[in-house]
């Protein structure tokens, strides 16, 4: 774990405990309760552009006067906009969902209960900037809101990733259900024939069209090579979709989410492919994805070729 992950979380820690504690005050008072619903509101931060703050914003969170060494937004905590009130004084609340990292799952003091064991093994597949969208909510004053932040959604049945997501983006996938007996991970998505969570840091998989699935390269049977190619635009043509990485590879830029657009996009050049088709896939693809194609998988579900 690196240090600046670990002081991470104790930025949230003492964040969470604030805001919680701060909320649970205020709930008890009379005038918070009596919010009058916003359906958005701007937070002017200096001489920026104004926050426009609305249901369904993620936003970075951190207490008033909570000093930060870092400005992309590590040490802050991080949530979801349920929704905004303005209370008789005439100051705005916000009701948010928490998101949670990896470091929080794993810690008994941040849940009331603990994930089984079956469930905290899998989640350790989860990605160094992944988090879980959890239903545990907390109602913060405005002036806890430092910025607007990026947290990308991520399905990872899908091969139709519209954006790709990079190392450093915030990304989330599962939800984070605590009720008032247990503390579940919902909606986990559990891939190949060893069942196991994709990890995008970790795994290497292969997508099979026909089934629809995601299959991991060592998981499967030796591929048998296929006859050599006419051009590097037929090779190109017969790339399988891939996601993730081994350790031997160093990161590509659609390492997390997949090749699924770079594929489909070869797909629509069919026999005319433009000039500078290579730069457009970029070096990676042509260095790591090329070669897949001079070798057949056979998907162990359905049988179709990869
Ligand atoms: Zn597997
Ligand atoms: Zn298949």
């Amino acid at each position: 774990m690196s240090p600046r992950r670990s002081s991470r979380l104790t930025n949230a820690k003492s964040a969470i405990k604030k805001n919680s504690k701060k909320a649970k005050s205020k709930k008890a008072e009379p005038e918070v309760v009596r919010l009058l619903p916003l359906s958005s509101w701007k937070v002017h931060m200096g001489n920026d552009a104004p926050l426009l703050l609305k249901a369904g914003v993620n936003i970075y969170v951190a207490p008033k006067g909570e000093e930060t060494s870092e400005d992309d937004g590590n040490d802050w905590w991080k949530a979801r906009i349920k929704s905004l009130g303005k209370d008789k004084s005439g100051k705005v609340w916000i009701t948010v969902y928490w998101y949670y990292c990896q470091e929080h799952l794993d810690d008994r003091e941040w849940l009331p209960f603990p994930l089984s064991k079956k469930l905290r093994q899998h989640m350790k597949s989860m990605g160094g900037n992944e988090m879980v969208l959890s239903n545990h909510e907390d109602t913060i004053g405005i002036d806890t809101v430092k910025d607007i932040c990026k947290i990308w959604t991520f399905n990872d049945r899908d091969i139709n990733v519209r954006r790709n997501i990079g190392l450093k983006d915030f990304f989330w996938r599962f939800n984070l259900n605590i009720s008032a007996r247990k503390v579940v991970v919902d909606n986990l998505s559990l891939h190949c024939v060893c069942q196991k969570v994709y990890d995008p840091e970790a795994d290497l998989q292969i997508y099979c069209s026909g089934c629809d699935a995601w299959w991991h390269f060592k998981c499967l049977k030796k591929p048998t090579p296929v006859d050599p190619f006419k051009s590097l635009e037929d090779q190109a043509l017969c790339v399988p979709v891939i996601r993730g990485q081994d350790n031997e590879l160093d990161f590509a830029d659609w390492q997390i989410a997949g090749t699924g657009e770079l594929v489909k996009k070869i797909q629509t050049w069919g026999d005319v492919f433009p000039e500078g088709w290579k730069d457009e896939l970029g070096e990676d693809f042509m260095k790591i994805c090329l070669p897949l194609a001079e070798n057949a998988y056979v998907c162990p579900e359905c049988r179709e070729v990869m």
